[in-house]
């Protein structure tokens, strides 16, 4: 997902390129304008923690651009293109990264990454779910083949 400042900041191009030359197929795509109500949804994981309020209003400061990503071993494979979660950090230890070139700092780190086959299969269905065949058959092909 490219975030609210990835999008303000015309990186979606520069980010999909960087997408494809790694060798990922972006297999569905869309934007959507999260409010407070979904946004709180999609990081509930995070709900008791401290930055939760900031990141929610960065969150749904804009539009967001959601896409299902493609290749073997792709959730480890993403998350290692986007660097790690402190794109000011992410500068120096991982100059190369998505967070490193578009990135601010521990919250404004323009993308975002699943983290687990079950977080992808949540996310997917999160943006997309309504796009897709719910049965289940797809999604065990995709997340746990
Ligand atoms: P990641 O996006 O790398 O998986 P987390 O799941 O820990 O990182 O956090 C989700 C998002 O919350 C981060 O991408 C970032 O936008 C924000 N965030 C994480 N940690 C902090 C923090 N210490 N202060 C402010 N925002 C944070
Ligand atoms: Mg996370």
């Amino acid at each position: 997902m490219i975030k609210p400042d990835g999008l303000q900041g015309n990186y979606t191009d520069q980010i999909k390129a960087a997408i494809l030359e790694a060798g990922f197929e972006i297999v569905e795509e869309s934007t959507f304008q999260l409010d407070f109500e979904k946004a709180s949804l999609f990081y509930a994981e995070h709900s008791g923690k401290t930055f939760f309020q900031s990141l929610i209003a960065y969150i749904t400061s804009g539009p967001v651009l959601a896409m299902v990503l493609e290749k073997p071993n792709a959730i480890l494979e993403w998350r290692a293109l986007i660097g790690p979660t402190n794109a000011s950090k992410a500068k120096v230890s991982h100059p190369r990264s998505i967070r490193a070139m578009c990135g601010m700092d521990s919250e404004r780190n323009c993308v975002h990454g699943s983290d687990s086959p079950q977080s992808a299969r949540r996310e997917i269905l999160f943006f997309f779910g309504d796009k897709m065949n719910l049965s289940g058959y797809f999604f065990s092909f995709l997340c746990f083949k």
